[in-house]
């Protein structure tokens, strides 16, 4: 298969391949690999169909001609099913399309398949699908990450280029890491989230999974930019983020208690190492700086997206969308049952955790604590970025677990988004980048976060990290 979509265009160019007989290719891949449950959904003749047109097709190409792209479950496609992973939606059809879709689609890229995820983008693992769990492709018996598993599988096994995915604690990033492939979070409003199923709308965003940081850096300049239906949405207008060079030497922080945190694996932490000091012989500037706030990240991100997704989950009462309980005789039982049936078990945990520090008793105590610490994060970040480029840490403190490992412990769970959550907590984008591998040949992802807005800067320097 193509590593970079510029190969796939050079070979739509020279004859050597059409279009058709890519998404052919990719629909065999989907089909070879089932048993990884990536995808919930093909949409193997209307992809044809979309090729044959496109492969007609010979001036005013698209931007992102020839792309083949999955989507993750939570997004909206007019005229297709979109169930979040859960049971609550389940046959529900999206009757308009999410922003992202519809300018994929006006860039000519082919869209092949829903895919799976954690239920509402709720997970670090993918086993938290009502419509079962995702397996590794490099190793069945791991997870792939959440909560976008599917997104992250569908690129690693080439079942399509690239994938869309949401990103509010990590979900991106994470699974790219397990994955051993490029995951980005954009700055926060980046990207419209009008279409997006929501979770926590002040963390949301979503971006792409592909192989190369080239990609990545196209697929956001369709992606990005100011949207009537989204208000956060910013306005500031698109660089081509594929021609952004990086000159010079970076300035780059390390957090202190992130790369030498008590819970980081010991093979995660030395190649972390491995990568800074190549950093340094390479006459880059890496130098740690204090941090005081990583053991208040994990518990302000849960009392923060929890509270939101109380919120933005109430909709699902059984009127309004999706699944009614056959059981449910007045009102009353049609919000209770329909719930109670058509939720999952960490849905309903997060949703009882974001009433309880919503709640008038306990507001102060934890929503609005929370409300400040994000707001320290916020000034130490700005403070830090006045100085340095970049921070680098790992993506996640261990490499993919294996399935169950961690299901029994929720706290366990969440541990897995330790250095994640920083990015969505404060806006900034990040990267993870497939840098290095433990001795058993599983990925390690390095994860960059840059300023808020600086996506260009951080796709430059990323590229010269992967050459
Ligand atoms: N693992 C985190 C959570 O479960 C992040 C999820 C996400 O980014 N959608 O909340």
């Amino acid at each position: 298969m193509y590593k970079t979509l510029t190969d796939i265009r050079s070979a739509l160019d020279s004859g050597q391949t059409t279009i058709t007989d890519l998404v052919t290719k990719y629909l065999a891949n989907i089909d070879a690999n089932k048993n990884l449950n990536a995808f919930l959904e093909v949409y193997g003749d209307e992809a044809l169909k979309r090729a044959g047109e496109l492969d007609q097709k010979t001036k005013a190409k698209g931007k992102l001609y020839g792309l083949v792209i999955g989507i993750k479950d939570n997004i909206c496609y007019t005229g297709h099913k979109v169930s979040a992973g859960s049971k609550i939606l389940e046959g529900f059809q999206s009757i308009y399309s999410a922003t992202v879709v519809e300018r994929l689609l006006a860039a000519d890229a082919i869209i092949i398949g829903r895919l799976n995820c954690d239920e509402f983008a709720m997970g670090s693992s993918n086993e938290n699908s009502a419509y079962g769990p995702v397996l590794n492709a490099l190793d069945n018996a791991r997870v792939p990450g959440g909560s976008s598993g599917g997104s992250a599988v569908a690129v690693q096994a080439h079942m399509c280029h690239a994938s869309l995915g949401s990103d509010t604690g990590g979900s991106i990033r994470q699974p790219a890491s397990f994955c051993g492939v490029v995951g980005y979070k954009p700055t926060y409003g980046r990207v419209s989230r009008y279409g997006l199923i929501a979770y926590a709308s002040s963390f949301d965003q979503i971006g792409p999974f592909s192989h190369s940081v080239e990609d990545t850096a196209l697929i956001m300049e369709v992606l990005a930019g100011a949207d009537d239906f989204d208000s956060t949405a910013s306005s500031k207008p698109v660089p081509l983020y594929s021609a952004e060079k990086f000159e010079g030497k970076a300035k780059i922080a390390i957090l202190k208690n992130t790369v030498d945190h008590s819970g980081i694996n010991p093979e995660v932490r030395a190649e972390t190492e491995k990568v800074i000091a190549k950093l340094r012989s390479e006459g880059h500037t890496v130098e740690e700086v204090d941090f005081s706030l990583t053991d208040y990240l994990i518990p302000v991100y849960y009392v923060l997206s929890t509270a939101e997704a109380s919120s933005n989950l109430a909709r699902f009462d059984g009127v309004h969308y999706g699944y009614r309980s056959p059981r449910s005789t007045d009102m009353d039982s049609v919000y209770k049952l329909s719930r109670t049936e058509g939720f999952g078990k960490e849905v309903k945990n997060r949703i009882m955790l974001g009433t309880f520090v919503l709640s008038a008793g306990y507001y102060d105590a934890y929503y609005s604590r929370a409300q400040k610490v994000r707001r320290m994060l916020s000034e130490q970040i700005s403070a830090i970025f006045k100085k340095y480029d970049f921070i680098l840490m790992p993506t996640a403190p261990s490499v993919a677990f294996k399935l169950g490992e961690k299901t029994s412990d929720p706290t366990e769970m969440y541990l897995a988004d330790i250095y994640t959550v920083l990015a969505n907590l404060v806006g900034t984008p990040a990267i993870s980048l497939p840098l290095a591998k433990n001795s058993e040949g599983l990925p390690i992802g390095i994860q960059l976060m840059a300023e808020k807005h600086a996506d260009a800067k951080l796709f430059a320097f990323s590229r010269t990290l992967m050459n």
